[in-house]
């Protein structure tokens, strides 16, 4: 079996690679990714020497590049995590997301149609169907809630599902699609909430928290999500949406204290920066047909997937300080330096 993984470089990608090696010893996966400022190939040094692992730079746009990766590796699936993923530099620069997340997307399918395929999959997130209210607890999204999305990034993302499930319909691509909620774990780049709390704080240094702090993310630790797309590949129903939850819904700004605690540092770091532009209130899977048709469960409670995460930034400090000290600095200041 081989498994082209896309964005394999990246957070969620790279924990993936991590996992399918090891869950199957048995399979070749390539990992194609295009190394954006968020794609980092250091994180893939561990299975660099691994036989079964091939690493293509490559961007998921570059048609050609694509079908000459496919004709070398013949896979039997794929599963696309390549996007341009942050919400605040999709408000500041649109077209970028729609070139990946959309059109790149239809290059990758492209190909499964040229070559053959057994499944592609597309990785989604919850931020498709916009946000719901703080005050309806009772209220959850599931795989039927209407698309309705709020930033520029979910809108690319929710055209890429429509656009998959349509070449399922159109073509007969045998397609997946899975929705989560927020991960969080090793290798997360340090402009997302949690790791940028934890580099901030180990440095002392103000932690930004959009608007009050009072919008809500159902938080998932990134193994448990990894776990999730393994079981969808194989034994999810082609044609099929799958939302993927951690049952585990916090306040950023109780996340930011709780790091704060773990870490001994101060709640006065924290400070109160200007509300992200249509940020939305809060998101909440309803996970009951991946687990019904799966067995899927999320594993890890919040409490060890905190802990676990803020050990590995710690034992991991090479790793991040290399990716805050470059270019990235120069997006920080422009973010923050006006609020
Ligand atoms: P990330 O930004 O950490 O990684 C994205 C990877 O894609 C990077 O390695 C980057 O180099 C690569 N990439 C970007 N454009 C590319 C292109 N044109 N061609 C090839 N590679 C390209 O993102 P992530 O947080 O790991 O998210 C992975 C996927 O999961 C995304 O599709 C995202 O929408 C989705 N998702 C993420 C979350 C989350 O909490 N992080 C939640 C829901 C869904």
């Amino acid at each position: 079996m081989t498994i082209i993984v896309t964005g394999g470089a990246g957070f969620i990608g790279s924990n993936f690679v991590f996992h399918m090696l090891k869950a199957h010893p048995d399979y070749r996966i390539v990992c194609l990714d295009k190394l954006t400022y968020a794609g980092n190939l250091s994180t893939l040094e561990p299975v660099m020497d691994n036989p079964n692992f091939r690493f293509v730079k490559l961007d998921i746009c570059d048609r050609e590049g694509v079908y000459k990766l496919f004709e070398e590796e013949k896979p039997d699936i794929v599963v696309n995590f390549a996007a341009e993923s942050h919400v605040d530099r999709s408000i500041e620069n649109p077209e970028i997301f729609l070139q990946t997340n959309i059109l790149g997307t239809a290059v990758m399918m492209d190909a499964c149609r040229k070559y053959g395929i057994q499944r592609y999959h597309q990785v989604s997130t919850d931020e498709v169907y916009g946000d719901l209210p703080l005050d309806r607890p009772d209220l959850f999204f599931t795989e039927e809630t209407p698309i309705h999305t709020s930033s520029p990034y979910s809108s690319s993302k929710a055209g890429a599902d429509l656009l998959v499930l349509a070449y399922h319909r159109t073509y007969g691509l045998p397609v997946t699609v899975s929705r989560c909620s927020n991960n969080y774990g090793p290798y997360h780049f340090p402009e997302k909430l949690i790791p940028l709390m934890i580099a901030n704080a180990l440095a002392d240094k103000p932690l930004p928290v959009y608007g009050k702090g009072e919008n809500v993310r159902d938080w998932l630790y990134v193994e448990d999500h990894c776990k999730a797309i393994d079981l969808i590949i194989h034994n999810g129903k082609v044609g099929e949406v799958y939302n993927v939850g951690g049952h585990n819904e916090m306040k950023n700004i109780d996340i930011v204290k709780l790091i704060c605690k773990e870490l001994g540092k101060p709640e006065s770091l924290i400070t109160y920066v200007t509300d992200r532009k249509g940020h939305d209130m809060r998101y909440a899977i309803d996970p009951t047909k991946i687990h019904n048709e799966l067995g899927w469960l999320p594993e890890t409670k919040f409490a060890d997937g905190i802990k676990k995460t803020i050990q590995w930034y710690l034992e991991n400090q090479k790793w991040w300080k290399n990716i805050i000290s470059g270019e990235y600095q120069d997006y920080y200041k422009k973010m923050y330096s006006n609020r």
